[in-house]
């Protein structure tokens, strides 16, 4: 009779350990069946510009080439060598944010400032097609990763001009609201269709993918985005409208959150 109740209690304290265990290990089972899909994408996406290369230079090497196509041959290897090296830096950085073996250590960054530096680094991808570029907002403290955050915000404005029209045009602001700190991304640009906003997030995930490999895009932006944001705490909002433009915003929880709530408590 005494032993039962100690039973009981034991079972209770078991219950959630035995069902943590096996979100646990759903979860491992999830990671394994993502890395192994991402392997697969990794060999075929490397195998793509790797057939060209040998095959142009198989063909140069044969004597095949009139000297006169030469040049265009041996730029043909050129451009599918350097997208081969910006998807192995991306492949590189996923996997460092998979592995967390990134030095974690955050920082204050000034979300503003980092935005008016990133739309300086883009300002000659922008120039090329006319687009301008208008920063607005506040200054906006924010303790995060410093490298991580340049990269997420990086990739976001750099889309918003690969993906933009001619003459169009880049707006982003930072400021702090009743939900956090935030920075909006939002671009004139072709748009994403509506049954595809969330699936951009996914690794090697492109809407068009001849019109993204002509702007040398790896599918990968985004999701380095979206492992940003986990990492932060940071949620993602995306709207757009096919043939006008996107939207993306990032807010950051955190202390700044806090501060801003208990603000509002007052
Ligand atoms: P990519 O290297 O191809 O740009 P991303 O992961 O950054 O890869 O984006 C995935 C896909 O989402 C892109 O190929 C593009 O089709 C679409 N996309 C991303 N950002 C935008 C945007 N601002 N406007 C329109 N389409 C976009």
């Amino acid at each position: 009779d005494l032993e039962h109740p100690l039973e009981n209690d034991v079972y209770e304290e078991l219950t959630p350990l035995l069902q943590g265990i096996d979100v646990q290990n759903r979860e491992k089972e999830k990671a394994a069946e993502m890395r192994k899909e991402f392997s697969a994408n990794v060999s075929h996406e490397l195998k793509t510009p790797l057939t060209s290369i040998s095959g142009y230079a198989e063909i140069m090497k044969n004597g095949l080439v009139r000297p006169e196509d030469m040049k265009g041959f041996s730029e043909r290897i050129y451009n599918e060598a350097s997208r081969l090296i910006t998807l192995v830096e991306d492949i590189i950085k996923i996997s460092k944010l998979d592995e967390k073996s990134i030095e974690l250590e955050k920082q204050e960054v000034d979300l503003y400032l980092l935005v008016r530096e990133i739309c300086t680094r883009l300002a000659p991808q922008a120039e090329k097609k006319s687009i301008r570029f208008e920063v607005s907002g506040e200054h906006v403290s924010y303790n995060g990763i410093r490298q991580i955050l340049d990269e997420m915000i990086y990739n976001l404005c750099e889309n918003a001009v690969k993906y933009n029209v001619k003459g169009g045009k880049v707006s982003v602001w930072t400021g702090n609201t009743l939900e956090g700190p935030k920075v909006i991304v939002e671009d004139t640009g072709i748009g994403i269709p509506e049954e595809e906003k969330e699936r951009v997030f996914e690794r090697f995930y492109r809407v068009d993918k001849s019109h993204s490999r002509e702007n040398g895009g790896t599918g990968l932006g985004l999701s380095i985005v979206k492992h940003g944001a986990l990492l932060h705490d940071a949620k993602i909002q995306i709207s757009s409208n096919l043939g006008k433009g996107t939207k993306i915003e990032l807010i950051f929880g955190g202390d700044s959150r806090k501060e801003t709530d208990s603000e509002n408590d007052r």
